[in-house]
């Protein structure tokens, strides 16, 4: 099993290192920013050998190539996107399993929020990084993808178990909350999570990981094919992408 270790950084980022113990190698995924990694390093006597990126935001890259100079990191990454990625070594895509120390990761494609996005699952660890793709109660904005894209990149990853780890890349999940309400107001399973937010935030606690299984009962963007979101958004449930597309649009402008 992986030891992960959550590092907020920057506003509202999650960075996370991963320690595989029998390898003993120890990855850290979409650095923001180098320095409280190497803090978080130091502290825990962690030596780092990889640098795993979901995607180019600069907020996901921005440690790359301080890492890899002072560490000689491996930067794995994504292969549609390796012009973008500072200091990619390794390649992967949809379908790879991609070995990080004993611990496989199958990679899926899930171009929408950019076009070369991927997200790794970690199956035996129950743990999904998803990046800027998924979010607890939410889904990345559509910067250079299609509602289409996205909304199939989704059912990729919301085909997952139920008691996956959702390891999003932001604590965005309060203003989503406020969101999700307007579009599925009758799902009671919505209403749960809500409720535990509000708690977890004013106790000053991360909200993430979720588990894909709660997400699945209460996340809107990944439920535009049920009777409940659709008439939310006054839409018919059998056109799932032109659901989706609206909860997305509403949510921009929210
Ligand atoms: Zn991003
Ligand atoms: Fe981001």
């Amino acid at each position: 099993m992986l030891e992960i270790v959550q590092i907020p950084v920057l506003k509202d980022n999650y960075v996370y290192l991963l320690r595989e113990p029998a390898a003993g190698t120890v990855g850290v995924v979409d650095p923001a920013v180098a320095d409280a990694v190497e803090a978080e390093l130091d502290r825990r006597g962690w030596r780092l050998t990889h640098v795993i990126n979901t995607h180019h935001h600069g907020d996901h890259v921005g440690g790359n190539l301080r890492l890899k100079e002072r560490y000689g990191a491996t930067i794995v990454g994504p292969r549609a996107d390796r012009q973008r990625i500072p200091g990619i070594n390794v390649e992967v895509g949809e379908g790879d399993d991609y070995l990080f120390g004993r611990e496989k990761a199958r990679v899926f494609d899930v171009p929408g929020h950019t076009r070369g996005h991927i997200a790794y699952w970690f199956k035996d660890s129950h743990a999904l990084f998803c990046g800027d793709t998924i979010f607890s109660l939410g889904c990345g904005r559509l910067f250079e993808g299609t509602a289409q894209q996205m909304w199939t990149s989704l059912g990729k990853l919301r085909a997952l178990p139920d008691d996956t780890r959702v390891y999003c890349a932001h604590e965005y999940t309060e203003s989503n909350a406020r969101f999700a309400v307007t579009v599925d107001p009758g799902n009671p399973d919505l209403a749960r999570r809500v409720a535990e937010v509000k708690r977890l935030r004013a106790e000053g606690k991360p909200t993430v990981p979720s588990t894909m299984g709660e997400e699945r009962r209460a996340n809107p963007f990944l439920r535009a094919d049920q009777p409940g979101v659709a008439a939310g958004v006054a839409l018919d449930p059998r056109d799932p992408v032109a659901v989706f597309a609206e909860v997305r649009r509403r949510k921009d402008a929210f």
